[in-house]
């Protein structure tokens, strides 16, 4: 049976609990969600940083201020649009990303 979502609750501005179908709760960075942003642009953004680790990436300063959810989003059913507080909602955070992503909470 595949594994849903049952709860999600925001912690606090930088951090998520999600609870799952099969009673397992984990606890998200919201930083660490963003940067496993699953969308081609980050996808590429990442390739190209492991490809060059020597080049530092320059940041604008909206990227510099710890970045938060604004919305999330049920999509199909089989994930959840996030968008961040830097404006970025272009990943689509299937279950089972975010199942393998966060912290397991006992
Ligand atoms: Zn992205």
């Amino acid at each position: 049976m595949e594994l849903t979502p049952t709860e999600l609750k925001r912690l606090d501005d930088q951090s998520l609990l999600i609870s799952w179908s099969d009673g397992q709760r984990k606890r998200y960075a919201v930083s660490e969600l963003r940067k496993a942003c699953p969308c081609v642009m980050c996808r590429n953004e990442r390739k190209a940083a492991a490809a060059e680790p020597e080049k530092l990436t320059i940041l604008a300063p909206n990227e510099l201020a710890p970045v938060k959810i604004d919305r999330m989003v049920l999509a199909g059913n089989y994930a959840y649009r996030i968008t961040f507080s830097d404006g970025h909602n272009t990943g689509l955070f299937t279950f089972e990303h975010l199942r393998e992503l966060g912290e397991v909470v006992e």
